[in-house]
């Protein structure tokens, strides 16, 4: 099993020099204001706990679940500590490689079988057609029944129409219009999938319509992020080892994503299995394939004319900005095809953070209601984001919150843009 990294946690913490830069950017330590829940006093216990200086690990755990991983310490540290990784090495380590919830574990499972998030998909379909959820929604049946975690739960699904899975409707295979420039693979997220088929679906479509084929390989499994995220080694191993095995051999020139989590872990697989044997080259080689949607789209440029005719503003997610570097690329998209307006604090975390909002909720609102006020300071009518944890939390967030904003997907509002181009009704 992979073990917490204790020369790597000690030298973290030896070249923590305490200047505290990383005080400003932590949204847990904005928070409580307390050095336990900042990313300098983290990075000394998980040092302490892997020296065995510390009798109560369980108090060790607890701090790594109050992390929500964002890695935005990371980002501005001079001295190149990694306080969000290792949280996840925390956990992984202190937990023996297998979460100790029995709710985690399953819902953790569904993942290992795409079948199920497509069944899953389609139980949303027909729940938001049916009407049920705007009755829970105005009854708010689960709260008096006294399920109120759950009812915060559904509030999250978008209110707008949840399209059924790309697995279950989308050819295996597109091509662009003319002769393809080359081939790409595009990585079917599960939550993407599950939820957000419509921003998918969007983002191969501008793929196919830049000149690309577009590959949509059902022999993609989850990436892993989830359980990684939660201490289960041994769940992640098996997925990223799929993964690998699959896109590691496959022929095309680039493995794109529309969600930054799965991006993330795809250039990540580097990190835990570089030094595999086997694994080691077909991991450098996804990492090397693999891009984000906006980094793309950066790259390959729109029509000169393409034109999304609404005020934009993104919002940066933090496996986007902090895990992959990946900040210019949305922003430079954006001011081209549309009339974009700079969000204040558009690298802090919404608080979604995985499952953050679920089990720390009155803390991520708080974050969450922050990053809405930025959001009505920017005047944009759309917030954009590239991935699909922060779509729900914003999401949610305008409803909640305000401002009047729509939330979307950046594949959406680019697709938009280069129809206005092509001068398409559709
Ligand atoms: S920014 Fe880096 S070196 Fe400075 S206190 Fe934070 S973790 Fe330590
Ligand atoms: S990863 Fe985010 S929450 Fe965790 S210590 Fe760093 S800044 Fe704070």
């Amino acid at each position: 099993m992979k073990e917490l990294d204790i020369e790597q946690l000690v030298a973290d913490a030896e070249k923590c020099v305490r200047c505290g830069l990383c005080l400003s950017v932590c949204p847990t330590y904005r928070d409580s204001q307390m050095e336990i829940q900042s990313p300098r006093g983290r990075v000394l216990l998980y040092a302490d706990q892997a020296q065995g200086l510390l009798d109560d690990p369980l108090k060790v755990l607890e701090a790594a679940y109050d992390c929500l991983e964002c890695r935005a310490c990371q980002t501005v540290c001079p001295n190149d500590v990694k306080p969000g990784e290792a949280a996840v090495d925390a956990k992984v380590t202190l937990q023996g490689g297998k979460p100790q919830n029995m709710l985690v574990k399953t819902a953790l499972a569904v993942f290992h079988y795409p079948l199920l998030i497509d069944l899953a998909n389609l139980l949303l379909v027909v729940y938001q057609s049916l009407g049920l959820q705007w009755l829970l929604r105005r009854t708010r049946l689960l709260e008096r029944v006294g399920l109120g975690k759950l009812q915060f739960a559904e509030s999250l699904l978008p209110g707008r129409r949840i399209r059924p899975a790309m697995r279950l409707f989308y050819p295996k295979k597109v091509e662009p219009p003319g002769k393809p420039k080359g081939t790409v693979a595009f990585f079917l997220g599960c939550v993407m999938n599950l939820i957000f088929s419509e921003s998918s679906t969007a983002a191969v479509e501008v793929i196919r319509r830049s000149g690309w084929r577009v590959l949509i390989p059902r022999e993609t499994t989850c990436c892993g992020a989830p359980h990684i995220e939660e201490g289960d080694w041994f769940g992640y191993k098996k997925l990223a080892q799929k993964n690998l095995d699959y896109y590691g051999r496959l022929e095309v020139d680039y493995i794109l994503t529309d969600c930054a989590a799965c991006g993330a872990e795809l250039k990540g697989y580097l990190k835990h299995f570089g030094n595999d044997p086997v694994y080691g080259p077909l991991a450098a080689r996804v990492a090397e394939k693999t891009l984000m949607f906006s980094e793309f789209v950066a790259m390959e440029g729109l029509p000169g004319s393409a034109r999304f005719p609404f005020a934009t503003t993104h919002q940066h997610a933090c496996h986007a900005c902090h895990a992959q570097g990946v900040k210019e690329q949305p922003e430079q998209v954006l001011s081209f095809a549309t009339d974009y307006h700079p969000l204040e604090g558009s690298t802090d975390c919404c608080g979604s953070a995985g499952v953050y909002n679920l089990t720390h909720t009155e803390e991520s609102m708080r974050i969450l209601r922050r990053k809405m006020e930025s959001v009505g300071r920017s005047g944009a009518e759309v917030l954009t984001v590239e991935n699909p944890g922060c779509l729900l939390q914003l999401d949610m967030g305008a409803r909640r919150y305000g401002p009047e904003v729509r939330v979307r997907h950046i594949a959406e509002v680019v697709l938009e843009a280069m129809k206005s181009a092509e001068g398409a009704a559709d």
